[in-house]
């Protein structure tokens, strides 16, 4: 019997280089049954070339091939709907409590969308199919870098002949998975670095790599549901930034990572705390969307330097501009997730599963994610 068949696509969203499979992944699959197309060129921009995914038993095909043959549409990002087939299945990052509108266009067309965001990342058995755990790790690190290759002065602190070199301070605000390696990475190159997050458990994390913490007085814990940050009210959100202010302007790197799930993220750096800043100073702003981000007057892919001489990184994605590493975490995690999905070498939709229940979007011609259902229900 031909067991199922998995087509991995070329992503096309704009300076996108991820790959959602790598060659390395390809073997396991095949092992279980599944059968992998590959949209030529998918890889190359990853450095992964289609002979790789030949050798390693993929089958290298044009797109239409691919859309019209596959059960099953890997990617990264949101598929193209134009091209998905009615009744076939995508598996992604499909960001549904963004865009619940194209998860009920996908229902309405019998298309399976499943979303490696839904993922209950606190479940251990889960881990291995975390990837937006394994895509903010690659972030927090290349935003240290981004951050480093842009401030004109050492990270380290440095005694030569000419003189001594003062260690940089960096301040990461948002201690989730992206700012725990934004800080190790800045301790590896010899900043002195502080944090802070609104989630009060952070505090151990950011001290055993190195970090100090700072607590505000005038925000309460924001601990959330599932670990997360709960979302601040206007006023909280006001006066956390009014304190935080103090602290953005003594040091010369900020990091902001802070995100609440499927909302506009946290302001925390106003456009008056950034001209309280040195100039040379450098923010990174790991939240910058088309929502809004963390800084003011950040912009998604965009650099700005203010008057004062502060450069703002809006930093679009930045898992993007480390196309290897992140493709080759993303793979392992969106391959551990459709072995979990499969039975009997075809996919096996059971909503009992809460790893399903959290993944599995729409299926059977509708909404069954409870969070994605609920936004759409308050939408109509
Ligand atoms: P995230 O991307 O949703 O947010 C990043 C950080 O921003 C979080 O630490 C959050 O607390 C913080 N934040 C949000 N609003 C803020 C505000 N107003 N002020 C300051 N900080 C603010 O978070 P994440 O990196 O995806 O991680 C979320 C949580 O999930 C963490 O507790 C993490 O340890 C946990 N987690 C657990 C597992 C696991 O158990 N295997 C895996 C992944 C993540």
């Amino acid at each position: 019997m031909a067991g199922v068949q998995v087509g991995v696509v070329k992503e096309t969203a704009p300076g996108e280089r991820r790959v959602a499979l790598t060659p390395d992944a390809v073997p396991r699959l095949r092992d279980a049954g599944v059968e992998v197309l590959i949209e030529s060129g998918a890889g190359t921009s990853a450095w992964f070339p289609d002979e790789d995914y030949a050798q390693a038993g993929a089958t290298v095909v044009d797109a239409e091939t691919l859309y019209g043959g596959a059960d099953i549409v890997l990617g990264v990002g949101q598929p193209s709907p134009d091209r998905l087939r009615d009744g076939q299945a995508v598996i992604g990052l499909l960001a549904p409590l963004l865009n619940p509108a194209l998860m009920a266009e996908l229902a309405g067309r019998g298309i399976t969308a499943i979303s490696l965001d839904g993922l209950p990342r606190t479940l251990s058995r889960a881990q291995g199919m975390d990837a937006l755990s394994s895509q903010s790790n690659i972030a927090g690190y290349k935003a240290v870098l981004v951050a480093a290759d842009t401030f004109e002065r050492f990270f380290p602190l440095l005694i030569t002949a000419a003189g001594t070199s003062k260690p940089a301070t960096v301040l990461v605000l948002g201690a989730g998975v992206a700012g725990l390696q934004a800080i190790g990475t800045a301790r590896r190159l010899g900043a002195i670095v502080r944090a802070y997050d609104v989630r009060p458990q952070s505090k151990g994390e950011v001290q055993s790599l190195g970090g100090q913490f700072i607590e505000l007085t005038s925000v309460e814990s924001g601990a959330g549901e599932g670990g997360y940050a709960r979302a601040l009210s206007p006023e909280e959100q006001a006066a956390q930034a009014a304190e935080l202010a103090e602290h953005i302007a003594k040091h010369d790197v900020v990091i902001t990572t802070a995100q609440v799930p499927g909302r506009r993220p946290p302001l925390m750096v106003t456009a008056d705390t950034l001209k309280s800043m040195r100039a040379g100073s450098v923010i990174v702003d790991m939240a910058a969307s088309d929502l809004g981000g963390n800084v003011e007057i950040s912009q998604p892919g965009e650099t700005i330097v203010t008057n004062n001489g502060v450069t703002v990184i809006g930093a679009g994605s930045l898992p993007a501009a480390m196309p290897t590493s992140a493709s080759n975490a993303y793979a392992r995690n969106i391959g551990a997730l459709l072995l979990h999905l499969l039975s009997d070498g075809a996919l096996h939709i059971d909503l009992d599963d809460e790893i399903q229940r959290g993944v599995v979007i729409t299926h059977g011609g509708s909404v069954v994610q409870a969070a994605t259902a609920k936004l759409l229900e308050g939408a109509s």
